[in-house]
């Protein structure tokens, strides 16, 4: 992205979104220590990938910005994780605005942070990387953060197969 003025506009969805998550962590009685000690947002083309996690000095994140956000508002499928993507709580979704899109991604990747947080700081045992150490912190910002801000799935949903039709139909 080249645009400066919409390169911040995004970055400042991802931090809001950010702090969103930081308020609910610390809200959890064995988090209130929980404080972000990374937030980077990567706007290298060559970065596929978003991490949480925990770097050396605490819990953080790293966004791969270029494939989160795109500079257009036409309705899509958010995909997650495919081992929980048709999951109702934490799973994929319909939208038509990409800071939504965002905000699934930092939800995911502050929930890798706040597992990270609980290996590193707290001594819980290592489970796998989308077990459910992962899934619980993940599911509890999906709902309070995210998922009421999410637009009706079934209307998008429709919308969406009407969109795709027109474009078989047309090619
Ligand atoms: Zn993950």
């Amino acid at each position: 992205m080249k645009d400066v003025k919409l390169k911040d506009k995004w970055e400042v969805q991802a931090y809001r979104w950010v702090s969103l998550c930081e308020d609910e962590i610390v809200t959890w009685s064995d988090c209130q220590e929980f404080t972000l000690h990374r937030c980077t947002l990567d706007w290298s083309v060559r970065r596929k990938s978003s991490r949480g996690g925990w770097y050396a000095s605490g819990p953080g994140i790293n966004i791969a910005m270029n494939i989160s956000v795109k500079n257009f508002n036409e309705v899509f499928r958010v995909y997650e994780y495919p081992s929980f993507d048709a999951h109702p709580v934490i799973g994929g979704f319909y939208a038509e605005d990409y800071n939504l899109k965002l905000g699934m991604i930092i939800c995911h990747e502050m929930a890798h942070a706040v597992q990270y947080f609980r290996i590193k700081h707290l001594g819980h045992l290592r489970g796998k990387p989308h077990g459910v150490d992962f899934k619980t912190p993940y599911a509890a910002l999906r709902k309070k953060i995210l998922n009421p801000k999410l637009p009706n799935q079934k209307i998008t949903k429709n919308k969406y197969e009407e969109l795709v039709n027109s474009i078989v139909k047309n090619t």
